[in-house]
């Protein structure tokens, strides 16, 4: 088994003949097969807690797409997401996603509320095919309706590239979603194509920085500058920031200092399986 061989870790998808095209192509097809069985076993979220670094509550979770391939074992998720996009699986792959993680976190609020915490809210990627494909608004209408969970709870995470394709379609559709009343983030900020006209011009309500700035606070100082600046001019657009990729006291007292609100990362917790905290997030 190569659950066994790898540790976990996925095995080349085909041990050297293949290419990578070749490769794309099976990991697709093994997904549309997978997506098709409707079976949570392979294909399952997991859940990231995202903090509030003043306090250090958890106020939210992001859902990440995870898929156990039964011969090959864990497919590392930038491997499969760009195989699904690359087909056009994506979408029924984030329909997935986006229905499995608004109902977990509606089911959590309710115990929360219930024990007298505040509700959390879920952050779901959305790749730049699911932008500009026809049926995002309408997925995420359904996902929200089915849940019961409240729009304002649900956050999709966009990255700039989505913006390079089509600038006007994008703008456009993040117009209707946010007429849903979702939240819009910008992920991994400051990687790519960042652009200030971006933050500018974008209903974009929350900054993610990527963590290859984060890894640097507290020890190079351009990284500490290019977080100040995000930060100074996020609070002045009314955006709040989040660090991503937290894994020290050193980086988060620094991302605090330098004008983050919230932090994600493996200081506080793993993504996991949603059994997994259901004993931390409602207590
Ligand atoms: P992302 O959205 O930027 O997600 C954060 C990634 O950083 C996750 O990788 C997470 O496991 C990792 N991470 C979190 N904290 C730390 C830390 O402290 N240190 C380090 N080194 N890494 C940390 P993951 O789960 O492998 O996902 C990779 C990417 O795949 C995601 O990056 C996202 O772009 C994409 N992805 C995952 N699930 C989905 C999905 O359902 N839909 C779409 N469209 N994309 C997804
Ligand atoms: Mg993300
Ligand atoms: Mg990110
Ligand atoms: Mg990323």
């Amino acid at each position: 088994e190569a659950k066994q061989a790898g540790g976990g870790v996925c095995r080349a998808w085909d041990a050297g003949s293949a290419s990578a095209q070749e490769d794309r192509y099976r990991i697709s097809s093994d997904l549309r097969r997978t997506l098709e069985r409707k079976s949570d076993a392979q294909l399952w979220v997991a859940y990231q807690p995202i903090v509030d670094l003043m306090t250090g509550q958890t106020v939210g979770v992001e859902a990440l797409a995870r898929w156990d391939h039964p011969a090959r074992g864990a497919v590392p998720p930038e491997l499969f997401i760009a195989a699904a996009e690359a087909s056009g699986v994506i979408h029924a792959l984030g329909r997935r996603v986006l229905q499995q993680a608004s109902q977990q976190v509606a089911r959590w609020n309710e115990s929360r509320v219930q024990e007298g915490h505040s509700p959390l809210w879920v952050s779901v990627n959305c790749s730049p095919k699911q932008l500009q494909g026809p049926s995002i608004v309408e997925d995420v209408q359904a996902a929200l309706l089915e849940s019961g969970l409240a729009p304002e709870r649900l956050i999709l995470e966009i990255t700039e590239s989505a913006l390079l394709v089509g600038p006007s379609l994008v703008a456009e559709r993040l117009a209707a979603l946010r007429n849903c009343g979702v939240v819009i983030a910008l992920d991994d900020f400051g990687t790519g194509y960042s652009a200030l006209s971006h933050l500018r011009h974008l209903p974009i309500q929350i900054v993610k920085i990527d963590r290859s700035f984060v890894a640097g606070l507290g020890s190079i100082s351009a990284d500490e500058a290019v977080v100040a600046a995000v930060t100074g001019l996020a609070s002045r657009l009314g955006q709040t920031v989040l660090a991503e990729g937290v894994e020290t006291r050193v980086q988060e007292s620094r991302a605090r200092q330098l004008g983050c609100t919230f932090g994600q990362g493996n200081l506080y917790a793993e993504p996991q399986p949603a059994a997994d905290l259901d004993r931390v997030l409602v207590r």
